[in-house]
Parts: structure tokens; C-alpha cells; sequence
């Protein structure tokens, strides 16, 4: 498998049981996502255990990602079913948990009439049903239809989320970061976050355990606050569903390019998420809209794609994610990394404060440029943490890269980034051995070829409080 833009797949009903799994992680998916707003915990204990079974059996190192639900506010119950909403009509909405109706419609969010002002939006579900408050009086605000529909059941009711007093995490998102990271998943997904203290609770809620933190960029106040989230997080999602309802519909398609450029010259790897094969859930071939939308992802330089109902619940779950890989393979071959990477290092020589990230960042930047000089076949990364591995990849370099870690967490995390193939090394206590060991161990798997030149990054290993990588080699195959 050639392809470098990787695949998060989310696992539900449709896709948890052990061969489906197993077939899923064969056809492509590099990053499997729990999503902990459907379903008990415990679920979701038993679907990671079953994702670690079918890693094990394919021999591949898997990272997975637990997507936490952030605040939700919800409607009172619609009549069994459904109730029409049509264009021009008013609704009244009440603080309560109620049953809703044609007429009126209860929302989980005391402070409705004090944090909603008329001209404001309201979103009803998935972002078909739309509604302008006119009025707030008494016990009730007024709102009129302006794209109307189907409501059932008690769908999730967007307000704006700049006025919410509803601070994400929540409780319930700290309590249940506490448990899956105590149960090992590499990353977790940040729902609603509006500045970048709002992952310093997370991270927090899970020391002692090293998991990564994913901020879903999906608020009005996370877009303008988008570099200083970036700068706190281990990756980045691009929540194209909530944020399309926050901000214009039109707008979504300029954020996602400006969250990935940003992401890609920081060196945090960025996830694009939310409708990319929506219509696979019930057909078996995409919209010719939908591979666009995949291919222009890739041509954004994302480094994941993500599939969220059509492998949860859709009908052919293999099938979505064999035609997302064909898809993403194809694109690859047409993307222009290289003047990406040459344009990089000079932007970027102009932002670096002082630190050992900036060391980081000079190394991967010279060896971008000595593996192109000296074709190198691959670069080799060796990483505790796996920064030098997501600093590397920002230079989308057209050398193979082999990411390789003694920590086993760190390797099935490099599983995000643009074309790492992670590797599991012992522990070395010279920069010579770690090398020569790091040459070796691509060699054994045929990712090397004997005679080729290789390029590797090292940190020095006997320097226990080494926080950066400063060593590059070149080195021939023999
Ligand atoms: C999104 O809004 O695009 C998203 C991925 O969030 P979720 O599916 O968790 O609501």
C-alpha cells in the first residue's frame, strides 16, 4: 500500500464485530474512533479490546481515538413519528424537558431566555432545520422557520455557542476521559473547544496517562482562537459537521484550508472529518461530489480523512474505506508536496521562538532538504515522543518515512501522521547503535533497499533529559 494520507474509521454497530474489524483495518484504516456520544462506556471498552484483537491479528499498530461529546443541548420528545416544520412558521421554544410539538418545543438549557437574542440562529438536529429567534418574552422566545423539515425524537438544538454557558469539557467529558485513557487509547477527541485552556482540563483529567489530545476545531470562538488551540494539542480535527452550523456553510470549505495549512506548518498532524462518502451509508458508490471532496482534502495536504456514519453504521463499511483509499491514492499522485516543502522551511524561519522545539523543527527542516539532495529512499525518525516524527512529516517529503519509537503508545499514535509507517525498536544507549539498529530494523522489513542512501534522526540516548532530536546521518545501505 503506497498511500500517505492516512484513514480514521468510526466503529459502530455496523462495523464491531471481529471479521468486519478485521477486514476494515486490511482495507486501509490506520485510526479507529470511538465515538463515546452514542452508547454506554463499557461499549466502548469492549469495541477498543476488539480493535487491539484485530491489530494484533493484521500486524499493523493501530491508534485509536475516543471522540468525547462535549455539551449537548437537547430538545423535549417530538410525537412518535415526527413533526413537519415548514418554512414561515413560528415556533416557541421553552426552557424545560417537556414534550415537544408542532407548536412548541422544550430545550435541556435553563438559561434559554437570558443567553439567546433575537436575530439568532437556532439549529435543529444535523443542521436541515433552521430557525431566526423574532421575540423573547414571558416564558418563551419566538422563532421563525427558515429552512424547514422532519423533527424526531430529541434532536440536538444549536445555539451560539459564543453565549453557552455550557463549558466543554464537561463533567461527564472528564469522567469518561479518565476511564478510556486509564484503558489506553492514544488519542481523545475534544468536542466544543473554545481556547486552548479548555484541552489543559482534559490533559489533566488523564496524567498519568499519555494520551494525545485531539482539538475538534467546530466553534466560531476555536476558529479565532485556532492557532493558540493548535499550539496545545497533539492533533487537530476539522469538525466540518458542528462547524457548518456555527459558521456559514460557505465558509467551511476556506476554514478546513486554513486549519490544514496551519496544522501542516506546525507539524500537528490534521484530521478532516464529517460527510466525506456521507451517501455510502446506504449506496455502494459515492457522489462524484463526494471523491472531489476526498481528493481536494488530500490536495489540501490533510493528514487524515475521516468516516464517521458510513463506517458505523453503513451498509458496506470495507467497501467505503477501500474507496476512500483508492480515492486518496490517486489524488497523492497528483498533489504537489514538493513545492509545498521547499516553500516551508522559509516561511517558517521568520515564526520559531526559542526552545528545543525550534532545534526540532531546524533538524527536520535540513533533512528535508540533504534526503532530497542525496535521494534518500527513506528517513528514518527515531522518537520517544514522536514530535520528530510529526515535525518531519511537515515537510511532506517524497523519501519514505519510517517512524521508530522504543514506547509502544508513541508508535500506534504515528499511525495519524502523513506517511509514517511506525515501527516498535528496543531501547539503545549510543547515538551509533541507535542508528545502525534503526537502519537495520527497515531493512528487515523491505522498506529499505540495500545500496540506497538513507537519511536518519536521532536524539542522543544516553542523554536521558534529551528533549530534542540533533543528530542526522547519512548513511549508505550496505
Ligand atoms: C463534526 O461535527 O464534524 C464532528 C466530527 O463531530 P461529532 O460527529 O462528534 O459531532
Amino acid at each position: 500500500m503506497n498511500r500517505r494520507t492516512k484513514i480514521v474509521a468510526t466503529i459502530g454497530p455496523a462495523s464491531d464485530n471481529p471479521d468486519v474489524l478485521e477486514q476494515l483495518l486490511r482495507a486501509g484504516v490506520d485510526v479507529v474512533r470511538l465515538n463515546l456520544s452514542h452508547g454506554p462506556i463499557d461499549e466502548h471498552i469492549q469495541r477498543l479490546k476488539a480493535v487491539r484483537a484485530a491489530a494484533f491479528a493484521v500486524g499493523r499498530p493501530i491508534a485509536v481515538l475516543a471522540d468525547l461529546p462535549g455539551p449537548k443541548v437537547r430538545a423535549g420528545r417530538f410525537p412518535d413519528g415526527g413533526v413537519l416544520l415548514s418554512v414561515g412558521q413560528i415556533l416557541a421554544f421553552k426552557p424545560g424537558t417537556t414534550d415537544s410539538d408542532a407548536e412548541s418545543c422544550s430545550v435541556d438549557y435553563p438559561w434559554l431566555l437570558s443567553d439567546v437574542e433575537p436575530g439568532d440562529r437556532i439549529v435543529v438536529g444535523d443542521g436541515g432545520i433552521t430557525l431566526r429567534v423574532t421575540s423573547i418574552g414571558g416564558d418563551r422566545l419566538s422563532a421563525r422557520v427558515e429552512t424547514g423539515g422532519f423533527v424526531q425524537g430529541r434532536p440536538g438544538i444549536h445555539l451560539p455557542s459564543e453565549r453557552l454557558r455550557l463549558n466543554a469539557p464537561t463533567e461527564e467529558d472528564l469522567e469518561l476521559a479518565a476511564v478510556i485513557a486509564a484503558e489506553g487509547v492514544e488519542f481523545l477527541g475534544v468536542s466544543f473547544v473554545r481556547e486552548a485552556a479548555d484541552l489543559e482540563r482534559v490533559r489533566q483529567a488523564t496524567i498519568p496517562y499519555r494520551t494525545r489530545l485531539v482539538a475538534k476545531i467546530e466553534t466560531r470562538l476555536a476558529v479565532e482562537n485556532m492557532e493558540a488551540i493548535v499550539a496545545v494539542s497533539d492533533a487537530v480535527m476539522v469538525a466540518r459537521g458542528d462547524l457548518g452550523i456555527e459558521c456559514p456553510l460557505e465558509d467551511v470549505p476556506h476554514l478546513q484550508k486554513k486549519i490544514i495549512r496551519h496544522c501542516v506548518e506546525v507539524g500537528v498532524p490534521v484530521i478532516t472529518a464529517t460527510q466525506m462518502l456521507e451517501s455510502m451509508i446506504v449506496s455502494p458508490a459515492p457522489t462524484r461530489a463526494e471523491v472531489s471532496d476526498v481528493a481536494n482534502a488530500v490536495f489540501d495536504g490533510t493528514d487524515a480523512l475521516m468516516l464517521s456514519a458510513e463506517t458505523a453504521i453503513g451498509h458496506d463499511p470495507v467497501l467505503v474505506v477501500t474507496t476512500m483509499a483508492q480515492i486518496a491514492e490517486r489524488a497523492e499522485a497528483e498533489a504537489d508536496y514538493t513545492s509545498w516543502g521547499n516553500r516551508l522551511g522559509r516561511v517558517q524561519r521568520k515564526q520559531w521562538n526559542d526552545g528545543s522545539d525550534r532545534i526540532t523543527m531546524a533538524i527536520t527542516h535540513a533533512c528535508a532538504q540533504a534526503a532530497a539532495d542525496a535521494g534518500a529512499e527513506a528517513i528514518l525518525c527515531c522518537t520517544r515522543s514522536g514530535r520528530t516524527v510529526d515535525a518531519m512529516a511537515r515537510f511532506r517529503p517524497m523519501a519514505k518515512l519510517i517512524g521508530l519509537s522504543p514506547d509502544p503508545v508513541t508508535v500506534r499514535s504515528m499511525s495519524l501522521t502523513w506517511g509514517v509507517t511506525p515501527i516498535q525498536v528496543d531501547t539503545y544507549t549510543s547515538t551509533d547503535e541507535l542508528v545502525w539498529y534503526a537502519v537495520e530494523s527497515a531493512v528487515a522489513r523491505h522498506l529499505v533497499t540495500v545500496g540506497s542512501v538513507v537519511a536518519v534522526l536521532a536524539g542522543a540516548p544516553d542523554r536521558a533529559s534529551a528533549a530534542a532530536t540533533d543528530v542526522l546521518r547519512l548513511v549508505r545501505v550496505e
